[in-house]
């Protein structure tokens, strides 16, 4: 009726078509476009599964100014393996657990809050940057700031160099806690040249990143450490509208033998309360317990809260967002969306960027930037390969786009490479090393482009004639 054409009007048309139709029943598209054609009239396909779940229930609208007040900053720590992330989240955990919580025992539960100088800061302890960048790729940054842990007696390591391109990737401010200065071989100042090597330069040398001397064995430091991190949270102005329904990410989620599916949920937006009913991907549910991590019950968390949940009808994935909605209805509905979502979404052509599709993302514009994750068995090598494909920005044949070196290093092609290049839309070149099996999995998974070579020549070939359209397709 609002275009001017009659009930009976359509159906008729609709009966020349061919189609029998009623007033309840759908049609296909085709017919639709035919139909629209026949009656002169314009039409705009507005596809469910293209407007996305938020903007269909309203579920992320904007926060008015005014309802925003400062929240506790959101911390991750990382570094190379055995430089004291365990260590030092552990000192201050147990140096500074919150009043109300003091001789509470502890439970793993991914995440946990202290309090320092009166104000809180919200730790993630998931292991490493791993979950760092899977949150991140699957479009959560949930972390505010980054503590890179560099061991005084070991230097820069190639984890280090990781953690600091996965940061940089995130755009989150790194604050470096160079460890272990009780050692003997300890070295702060050899870290610090090392780290300017790496773009890091600290504020004594003239360079804007905070560097603190800290012990996770005799604590020394490790209050300056978070005064550090309160700085620069202050300085970030963090806030959140508590007065909302809540918004958060999953950061762990398992299955409890005893109690079901358990997830521990940061919330980021509004106050999650003991009875609300959520949504995070294909799972929803009516929360029917509500915890800290030293399983004391809690009634609301408001921003920057981690919080264990029950009452999931399955396990979420961690990094996806999990919303508070009014009613059972809605969270059972938009889970029933994801799921046909997810389903269409396997269904659907691949989005990420491949050698082979490389050409057409660049000719329709969807490509600016050719983004590389390049692995090789030897530091030299790996120089080489980096100098002689970034040179290719002063080809002229492969002006259309800018080819950037993301993360590079030696060594097998790890799921860390994997993450990160999924979280970047990048391509994984290795040479003379090869995938594990687990990021061959997770490449498979994130539908990452992992090439492998043995002769460098083709490595610069392939990528160039890709750009140009030149490739001779995989057989
Ligand atoms: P992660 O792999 O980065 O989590 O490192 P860990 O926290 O597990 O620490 C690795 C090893 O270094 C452990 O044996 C720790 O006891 C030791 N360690 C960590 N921090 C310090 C420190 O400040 N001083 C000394 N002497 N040892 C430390």
């Amino acid at each position: 009726d609002t275009v001017g054409i009659s009930l009976a009007q359509v159906i008729t048309k609709l009966i020349g078509l061919g189609v029998m139709a009623t007033q309840n029943e759908s049609i296909d598209r085709d017919v639709i476009e035919i139909l629209a054609d026949e009656l002169s009239i314009e039409i705009e396909f507005i596809s469910e599964s293209d407007s996305n779940i938020e903007e269909i229930y309203n579920l992320d609208q904007e926060d008015p100014e005014d309802s925003l007040v400062e929240r506790p900053p959101v911390v991750t720590v990382m570094g190379h393996v055995d430089h004291g992330k365990t260590s030092i989240l552990d000192v201050i955990k147990k140096s500074h657990v919150t009043a109300s919580e003091a001789g509470g025992i502890t439970q793993h539960i991914g995440a946990y809050q202290v309090s320092a100088n009166g104000k809180l800061i919200t730790f993630l302890d998931t292991p490493g940057h791993e979950a760092f960048t899977a949150m991140r790729s699957r479009g959560a940054s949930i972390t505010d700031i980054a503590i890179l842990v560099v061991a005084a007696d070991d230097g820069v390591m190639p984890q280090t160099r990781e953690a600091i391109h996965h940061a940089k990737a995130a755009d989150v401010p790194i604050i470096v806690a160079i460890n272990k200065i009780d050692r003997e071989g300890a070295n702060p100042d050899r870290v610090r040249q090392e780290l300017t090597e790496e773009g890091l330069v600290c504020e004594d040398w003239g360079g804007d990143t905070i560097m603190v001397e800290v012990s996770a064995k005799t604590k020394e430091g490790i209050p300056e450490l978070l005064d550090m991190v309160l700085l620069v949270a202050e300085v970030l102005e963090l806030k959140a509208n508590p007065d909302r329904l809540a918004i958060g990410t999953i950061v762990e989620a398992r299955l409890d033998k005893g109690k079901g599916p358990m997830a521990t949920i940061l919330v980021q937006k509004g106050t999650l309360t003991s009875d609300s009913y959520i949504v995070s991907g294909t799972c929803y549910g009516h929360i029917r317990a509500m915890t800290d991590d030293k399983k004391k019950r809690l009634k609301t968390a408001g921003p920057a809260t981690p919080v264990v949940v029950l009452g999931l009808d399955g396990v979420p994935n961690a990094g996806d967002t999990v919303y508070a909605v009014q009613d059972e209805k809605t969270a059972r509905e938009i889970a029933a969306r994801n799921i046909a979502h997810e389903r269409e979404e396997k269904l659907a052509s691949k989005n990420k960027v491949s050698l082979n599709n490389l050409f057409d993302k660049i000719k329709e514009g969807e490509l600016k930037d050719l983004n590389l994750v390049v692995k090789a068995d030897v530091k030299g090598t790996v120089e080489a390969l980096t100098q002689s494909l970034l040179k290719l920005n002063d080809n002229e044949d492969v002006d259309e786009v800018q080819v950037n070196i993301i993360h590079s290093g030696t060594g097998g092609i790890n799921e860390s490479d994997i993450n990160l290049a999924s979280a970047s839309n990048a391509l994984v070149i290795g040479f003379n090393v090869r995938p594990n099996i687990n990021a061959i999995e997770l490449a498979k998974q994130e539908e990452v482009d992992v090439r492998t070579y043995r002769v460098i020549y083709d490595i610069l070939n392939d990528v160039k004639n890709a750009i140009s359209g030149m490739l001779t397709p995989e057989i």
